[in-house]
């Protein structure tokens, strides 16, 4: 039996047989696993037990038996604790964690461990509003994934759409349209299209620093949300 440590955030679990605990998790290594941590909820001082909550970001020790990923060990790195003692900042990272979750592949992912980590800390230990976090995690979130959006030409003809009143935004076409190219897409104030080209220029580290307007917000919420159903095929929202 071969052992393996991985770093990793838990994002998810699922509470098995009597006592065993799956755990969802981003790790840094392998991408998104599955974990199962035998006997945890019985013995809370088992050697499996120290990373088994919702954000949790710990070391796992694990070995696999039947195609099955085990935890043998785990020690915690950073609870994000203060997460959970505001409904705005658990609600906010409950839905970073699902975009997380449903977007991540399973292999290596340095750059969207990064991402999560960051974003979590900021919304436990940084004066943010969590909705601005968890938009930031969402432009970040693209980009890492190869779908970074167009938002100063068009992403057809390629002309500026800089001095428009209001821009459009085609999912389908991967960013802004100008108006010969655009049919009915929802357009968004030049305000907001330059809040997301300042969000994407932003370094992970930095993001702490995007404080975006009401009126932004709801609409950098419908764009990105809808963007990102389109590009991968799930529901934000449930
Ligand atoms: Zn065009």
């Amino acid at each position: 039996m071969s052992f393996e440590t991985v770093t990793g955030i838990v994002l998810r679990y699922t509470d098995y047989k009597e006592n065993d605990r799956i755990l969802t998790v981003l790790t840094r290594e392998r991408g998104l696993v599955s974990l199962t941590a035998r006997g945890v909820r019985a013995n809370k001082k088992s050697a499996a037990s120290a990373v088994k909550d919702v954000f949790c970001c710990g070391e796992f020790v694990i070995y696999e038996r039947n195609r099955i990923l085990l935890v043998s060990s785990s020690s915690l790195i950073e609870a994000f604790y203060p997460i959970r003692e505001d409904y705005d900042r658990l609600s906010a990272c409950a839905l970073i964690a699902r975009l997380a979750e449903k977007t991540a592949s399973n292999e290596r992912s340095d750059e969207l461990f990064e991402l999560l980590y960051s974003v979590l800390g900021f919304v436990s230990y940084s004066p943010v509003e969590p909705q601005d976090m968890l938009l930031a995690f969402a432009v970040k979130l693209v980009s890492i994934e190869g779908y970074e959006p167009v938002i100063t030409s068009c992403a057809l003809c390629g002309k500026s759409v800089l001095d428009s009143s209001s821009i459009r935004f085609s999912c389908g076409s991967g960013g802004a349209v100008c108006g010969e190219c655009a049919h009915d897409e929802p357009s968004y104030s030049p305000m907001t299209m330059e809040a997301l080209r300042r969000m994407l220029l932003l370094d992970t580290r930095e993001l702490y620093r995007v404080k975006l307007t009401e009126g932004m917000r709801s609409e950098l919420k419908k764009l990105l949300f809808e963007y990102i159903e389109y590009m991968f095929e799930f529901r934000v929202q449930i």
